[in-house]
């Protein structure tokens, strides 16, 4: 037993000192070494979805039940500049009295609307769209990606994985409410990731390789001076009870490949989590990010 603890130990110091190191030439890279540290972190509000039947993400469990769950976004203001993970359901949503029902399929699809929008919400706390220096994506989905093409001159920093996935012949578009919506262009900056990626270079922000619910799914762990470390799950976990379950949504659609990916991703998770002791924050998770404070507000 010992033994085994030891070796898990090991690779735990080996996963961690990979992501250091992955840092260290993008520190080089952007020329900005000397700045570091995050100094806060907004949780900003990016959507609600309402589904028919919960059991789409808990697999035989809570069958038929409807279920409201939250889309955070969150912005992160570090020493060397803003960085936005994920940029939630597109804002043109707000703007829909009924909100929207892809495919107009109550039974099966999530009806999504919008309070507010995240242009409103950078403005409240001023901060402009090109003042953001690099957007990290958690997945390729539409209630993640609606707002990219708002920000165009901003990097977009996406899994290669995920790119090559999303941008593959044949890959259904993601749905938007209408035509006239920009969802995410080849065309935009984007600097495709290899595993994990140090943004800043100081270990403060840390996109982390978590796939399984989509081929190229990425997490972040991010360090705040008060608050301590976060791990912000994107779509690899999606509600506490699924987490403190390990239940593997999408489980009938999944290819066995995904579901074990989902497990591992999961396990990678919670051995951040044990190391740094990080809170995890559930960004689909309603409950929580009900209790959570949101901008103007921030985190320190
Ligand atoms: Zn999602």
């Amino acid at each position: 037993m010992k033994r085994a603890g030891m070796v898990a130990a090991m690779v735990m110091v080996a996963a961690v000192a990979g992501i250091f190191r992955a840092g260290a030439g993008w520190a080089q890279s952007n020329g900005e070494g000397g700045k570091q540290g995050v100094e806060r972190l907004y949780v900003l509000d990016c959507g609600q979805g309402h589904a028919a039947d919960q059991s789409r993400w808990s697999p035989g469990v809570n069958v038929g039940k409807p279920i409201d769950i939250s889309v955070s976004c969150y912005l992160i203001r570090h020493a060397q500049g803003y960085f936005l993970w994920d940029t939630g359901i597109t804002d043109e949503v707000a703007a829909m009295p009924n909100g929207w029902l892809p495919g107009n399929d109550a039974a099966n699809g999530i009806h999504w609307t919008r309070r507010k929008t995240l242009a409103a919400q950078l403005k409240e706390i001023g901060v402009a769209p090109s003042d953001i220096r690099s957007i990290g994506i958690s997945h390729a989905h539409p209630d993640h990606i609606g707002n990219i093409e708002m920000f165009p001159r901003t990097t977009v920093l996406i899994q290669k994985a995920e790119f090559d996935d999303y941008f593959a012949p044949g890959h259904a578009p993601v749905q938007t409410p209408s035509a006239a919506t920009a969802t995410f262009s080849k065309d935009h900056p984007a600097t495709l990731i290899q595993e994990d990626l140090d943004v800043f270079g100081d270990g403060s922000v840390v996109i982390f390789y978590t796939p399984g619910h989509t081929p190229g799914h990425d997490s972040l762990l991010v360090h705040l001076p008060k608050t301590g470390w976060v791990i912000l799950s994107g779509d690899a976990v999606h509600m506490q009870g699924n987490w403190d379950n390990r239940r593997i949504p999408y489980f009938f659609r999944l290819s066995s490949e995904a579901k074990m990916q989902t497990l591992t991703s999961m396990q990678r998770i919670a051995d951040l989590m044990s190391f740094y002791k990080a809170q995890l924050w559930i960004l689909h998770d309603k409950a929580q990010t009900d209790r959570q404070r949101h901008a103007p507000e921030y985190y320190e």
